[in-house]
């Protein structure tokens, strides 16, 4: 791929120690509502990057309700919670939320704080322009409907597979498209640098840009082959517990679907 790649930072905010004080999330901001989300913008001219408009803060209401039935839809499950999601503007998101390229999840506060990117990414699979993507709000679904689970593997796996997508690259005319999943994999398969399931299972310490793209495709390939509903009895699962869980409900050893895996790999990604 010649493109330049642009990473993410994206992270769940697993713990929350926070003093009560939440300066970071001092306003003014703009409050606008549509019905399960609750968008937080800076008013015009707050900084020197540019602020939300009317017409973007529209689109963010209504790509991130039709976002929650696309998550409600693919995990089978029926999320009615409302969400805050804060967007910061470019020039004070480091300060503030860490980082300038992305942001995270704040299950426990049901809150996204995220970089605005003045222009959308565009999600070729979905064929539309998203500023925020899924990836977040599945974060914040998966701990509505099951809870907050310790395994990377599951906490990451289920946002970059419903997203299908990680990072992203510059198209011809300059804009801004995420990069599916499946490109992703035709690189580490031609790498010859597949994770296999017990290192996507033990994979805490996998940097991100390599993880996320392969553990996404993983636990799709577990969604399709032992089917979602099945899968998500996995979800709150730790780590030590998760192969003998895994015998327990598909009857096979964990340790056994690595062939099948890495064949499916090679196949489809070649
Ligand atoms: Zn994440």
């Amino acid at each position: 791929m010649k493109y330049l790649i642009i990473l993410f930072f994206s992270l769940l905010l697993l713990s929350c120690e926070k003093d009560e004080s939440i300066d970071f999330l001092k306003g003014p901001w703009v409050v606008s509502t549509l019905k399960n989300i609750e968008l937080y913008t800076r008013p015009n001219n707050f900084s020197t990057s540019k602020s939300p408009d009317s017409t973007t803060i529209n689109s963010v209401l209504i790509d991130q309700n039709s976002f929650i039935d696309t998550i409600n839809k693919r995990l089978h499950i029926n999320c009615t919670s409302k969400f805050k999601i804060y967007l910061f503007n470019r020039d004070e998101a480091k300060d503030l939320i860490g980082t300038n390229t992305g942001g995270y999840a704040n299950p426990k506060d049901a809150s996204i704080y995220y970089t605005f990117f003045e222009k959308p990414f565009f999600y070729p699979d979905m064929n539309l322009y998203s500023y925020l993507g899924l990836h977040e709000l599945v974060h914040l679904i998966t701990y509505d409907a099951f809870g907050l689970p310790k395994n990377r593997m599951m906490i990451e796996g289920y946002a970059v597979a419903i997203e299908n997508s990680y990072g992203g690259h510059f198209g011809n005319n300059g804009e801004m498209i995420r990069t599916m999943n499946r490109d992703w994999m035709k690189i580490f398969v031609a790498n010859n640098s597949i994770l296999t399931p017990n290192e996507l299972l033990e994979g805490n310490y996998i940097p991100e840009g390599t993880y996320y793209p392969q553990v996404g495709t993983f636990i799709n390939w577990l969604f399709d082959r032992f089917g979602v509903e099945q899968i998500n009895k996995l979800y709150m699962v730790d780590k030590q517990d998760f192969k003998r869980r895994f015998r327990e409900l598909f009857n096979i050893e964990y340790d056994d679907i690595e062939k099948d895996y890495l064949e499916f790999c090679k196949k489809e990604f070649k």
